[in-house]
């Protein structure tokens, strides 16, 4: 057989499916493995979303629909950005496709030629690297301030004329800081000075415990250059339907969404219903979940720092990022194989001597992931 493609041979497996891939793995070899790998809500999606959904199926809402997403949900969409986040949109300019992680890819794609650089703010989601290398532009690194992870205008080293986007993640994972407007007015700036395109990857919104979330789009005219994602696997516990969307001038929509017709088509047809019973329906199920997050982070944070680890900042999202002594790959094959804890290292998210966990679980089983993690060590 002639060789395969030779970008894709240089893209790693996305560290958070493989690690929990094994510890799955482990479990059905009857292992007795806590999963806390994986950056997923333990809850069921609430009632009245998989109704929706159901009612769509047995109402015959099983055709392809318009391939930039179901107008309806568009709709509510842009409603949402406009009155929760401030970012004037119309919904010609959103895009609903298969998950924020296919959004991400679509912006990639519609944006970057191969002379194009692209700034990531580490510590950075593990997909935004891979994204950028298929749509064939070059990945460039900055790390956030040590300590509080917000941006500083060391990021202008990193400047020159061939940076076109700046990727970040506000909640943040893995690091569970949220940005501050000091940050986000930086960001700004230095868009706006040089012409650049900012990716605000907006997804865990809604599960923010300390601290306000502002969209960088909502900041003067940035709008007129960010493309703003989100998505419902994390406020609505949707990980499985495969549903996220974009903001984004409109020129970037429409690229878009040629990617997706000659890609996904859209999401299924009926997964857009319950997305759209997901923002126009109660909100209640949000803040449930969001304050168990928060008992479970409490719990998570002080027993880590009780153990004497040194925690970032977790002010959102659903993660405990903690310092650990050594490599953290050997750390976390350690705790895998020893303590049967998986957990991800921080060198996935291109901050090695770091480690994630995910709370994201009941507990119970945190409380005992917590007993293994401090036997071993
Ligand atoms: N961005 C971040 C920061 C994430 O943690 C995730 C994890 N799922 C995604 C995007 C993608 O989410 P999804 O594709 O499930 O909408
Ligand atoms: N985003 C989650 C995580 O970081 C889910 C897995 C993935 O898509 O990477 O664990």
């Amino acid at each position: 057989m002639k060789e395969l493609s030779e970008k894709i041979s240089k893209i790693p497996s996305s560290a958070t499916i493989e690690i929990t891939d094994k510890a799955r793995k482990m479990k059905a070899e009857g292992k007795d493995v806590i999963s806390l790998s994986i950056g997923e809500p333990d809850f069921d999606t609430p009632a009245h979303i998989t109704q929706a959904c159901i009612d769509a199926l047995k109402n015959g809402k099983t055709h392809y629909e318009a391939s930039q997403g179901l107008l309806e949900l568009r709709k509510a969409i842009s409603e949402k950005l406009s009155f929760e986040n401030r970012i004037p949109s119309d919904p010609s300019q959103i895009v609903v496709a298969c998950g924020a992680k296919d959004n991400i890819y679509e912006a990639m794609e519609a944006c970057l030629n191969p002379e194009d650089e692209v700034l990531i703010l580490d510590p950075s989601w593990v997909s935004y690297e891979p994204s950028v290398r298929i749509a064939g532009a070059r990945p460039v690194h900055h790390s956030l301030r040590a300590g509080d992870f917000q941006a500083d205008d060391t990021i202008l080293e990193k400047i020159n004329k061939k940076t076109k986007m700046i990727v970040f993640n506000t909640p943040s994972n893995p690091t569970g800081s949220v940005m501050n407007k000091a940050s986000l007015t930086l960001i700004k700036d230095i868009c706006e000075d040089n012409d650049i395109l900012a990716l605000s990857d907006e997804i865990y919104e809604k599960l923010i415990y300390e601290n306000e979330h502002i969209s960088i789009a909502s900041l003067g005219d940035m709008h007129e250059r960010t493309i703003t994602v989100n998505g419902f696997s994390k406020a609505y516990a949707m990980t499985g339907w495969r549903l996220g969307y974009a903001c984004a001038p409109l020129n970037i929509t429409k690229a878009m969404t040629r990617v997706q017709q000659h890609t996904i088509s859209h999401p299924a047809s009926f997964a857009m219903w319950g997305g759209l019973a997901a923002l126009k329906g109660p909100q209640a199920c949000v803040e449930d979940m969001r304050q168990e997050f928060d008992r479970r982070r409490k719990f998570l944070i002080s027993e880590l720092n009780r153990a004497g680890y040194e925690t970032a900042p977790a002010q959102g999202a659903f993660y405990a990022f903690l310092k650990v002594c050594g490599d953290d790959m050997k750390v976390c094959d350690e705790w895998l194989t020893k303590a049967l804890v998986a957990t991800t290292p921080g060198t996935a998210f291109c901050s090695p001597g770091w480690v994630r966990i995910s709370y994201a679980a009941g507990m119970d089983t945190l409380k005992e992931a917590v007993r293994r993690i401090s036997e071993t060590g």
